[in-house]
């Protein structure tokens, strides 16, 4: 017996037609209490009643399952048909025999197997209600002479029923076979063209990012110019005042404070050649850079970022040069981006650490901080345009670390986040020097790291 469910998909057709036949079986119910119990000749009305019943308590399990979205019984249609040629061609015997308004139901029943099953069952079905009407002549003969004429025009009549049933199913069947193939074909199509749209909208979204950033930063550039040449000119002409008057003859006391406000003034204009160089237009050009370089120059920044107070950068940088073919001045912006995201995540006494180390003909540059860490929530936002938890954020500066080290073919990703802190980690590939392979080959990636003094402690 079988009582699985359907696959909605597979056999989307037989549901409706099973709820049809269900219909046609009830219909045909129906009339039959109304021939025996009001129209019909009256004669063995019980047995005709009880034969009626058990179909309807069929017919009622039937409605079941098709109500559960299942088939009843539907691995073995010929033992249900076969149930069907016995149960007609008793209500036929009991009611007038082979002129019985019965043997109509045969009709139904071939209507309904075609509807349900393959052409190969219906014509099974055909046999056994071929066998079934004759078996009923073939007991009724003695008493209506020969009934032949009868039978035969019937089982034409059930030839015909049978073959015009199946061709029209097996028509719907192939329509509607077809139908859902080209639903399926165009949920893919839809599938596809959304997922189009969506990496298209987001390669837009990046690009406009991308300029509102390189935006942002010419302007920085062009007013830190400003600042420098209005501030700078100034403070050289301060400088060498205070430069001529110290040469004079002063007393020790005065002498020695002039010194220390030229002192002063120098580190002014130490920051500010510092901010200039730093937000002059960028050269795009690759070059080799060292990357060591590019992280102290980046550290050489940080160190005005007024939430530096308190805290501590460690540097450990591989003690081999590292060389890779980059823009530098983007490579600096890379890191002082993510110097400057661990200094907002951590507390006063925190500590920033920064490491280099080989391996394989791969850099790996890791910042980490003993900060308050990434929530797992937001991981995987980090990297996209817009994504800032900070109420001055822009959420531009991993997304634009990104798009840099992928363009030197490397890679960026945030390696561990927990609530003692966070790493993140810089892969790029190692410009190789020649005579330095076989050398890089034997170190086999050890970190042979020093700890530099951190740069600066407030
Ligand atoms: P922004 O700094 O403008 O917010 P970023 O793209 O640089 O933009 O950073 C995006 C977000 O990633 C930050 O708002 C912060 O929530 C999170 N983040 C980045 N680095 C760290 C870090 N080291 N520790 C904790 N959170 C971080």
């Amino acid at each position: 017996m079988s009582d699985m469910p359907l696959n909605r998909d597979e056999f989307n057709w037989q549901l409706p037609a099973e709820a049809i036949t269900v219909r046609i079986r009830w219909f045909g119910l129906c009339m039959g209490y109304v021939l025996v119990n009001l129209v019909g000749p009256g004669t063995s009305q019980s047995e005709l009643n009880a034969i009626l019943t058990l179909g309807a308590v069929y017919a009622i399990v039937d409605t079941y399952y098709s109500l559960m979205g299942r088939v009843f019984l539907r691995k073995a249609p010929l033992f249900i048909s076969l149930m069907e040629a016995l149960f007609i061609g008793l209500l036929c015997h009991f009611d007038s025999g082979l002129e019985s308004p019965f043997r109509f139901y045969y009709f139904l029943s071939l209507l309904v197997c075609a509807i349900r099953y393959a052409q190969l069952v219906t014509f099974s079905t055909f046999l056994l209600h071929a066998l079934s009407y004759s078996t009923l002549a073939v007991m009724g003969s003695a008493d209506h002479g020969s009934p032949w004429r009868t039978v035969v025009l019937m089982i034409v009549l059930m030839g015909w029923v049978a073959w015009a049933s199946t061709a029209l199913a097996s028509l719907i069947k192939t329509a509607s076979r077809r139908l859902s193939q080209l639903n399926t074909e165009l949920k893919e199509n839809q599938a596809l063209l959304e997922e189009r749209i969506d990496e298209r909208t987001r390669e837009l979204q990046e690009s406009q990012a991308l300029v509102v950033q390189q935006e942002k930063q010419a302007a920085f550039g062009l007013l830190a110019a400003g600042i420098a040449h209005e501030v700078g000119n100034p403070l050289a002409a301060i400088s060498s005042l205070v430069q001529m008057m110290n040469r004079r003859d002063l007393d020790d006391y005065t002498h020695e404070r002039m010194g220390m406000l030229d002192e002063q003034l120098r580190r002014i204009q130490r920051t500010l050649r510092e901010l200039v160089d730093f937000s002059r237009p960028a050269k795009n050009e690759t070059s080799l850079c060292d990357v060591h370089e590019a992280l102290d120059a980046a550290l050489s920044i940080a160190k005005y970022y007024k939430r530096k107070k308190g805290k501590r950068i460690v540097t450990r940088y591989d003690e081999q040069s590292a060389p890779v073919m980059a823009v530098r001045d983007q490579l600096v912006q890379v890191f002082l981006n993510l110097v400057l995201n661990a200094m907002d995540a951590t507390t006063e006494g925190g500590i920033i650490e920064i490491k280099t180390s080989a391996h394989e003909g791969v850099l790996r540059v890791t910042v980490s901080d003993d900060g308050a860490g990434i929530d797992r929530s937001d991981q995987p936002r980090l990297f996209r345009p817009y994504f800032t938890t900070k109420s001055t954020g822009t959420g531009l500066g991993l997304f634009v670390c990104r798009r840099i080290i992928e363009q030197s073919g490397g890679r960026i990703e945030l390696t561990e986040s927990s609530e003692d802190g966070t790493t993140f980690t810089v892969s790029l590939p190692l410009h190789e020097i020649p005579g330095q392979i076989s050398e890089d080959a034997d170190r086999s990636g050890e970190l042979q790291s020093v700890t530099s003094p951190p740069i600066s402690q407030s």
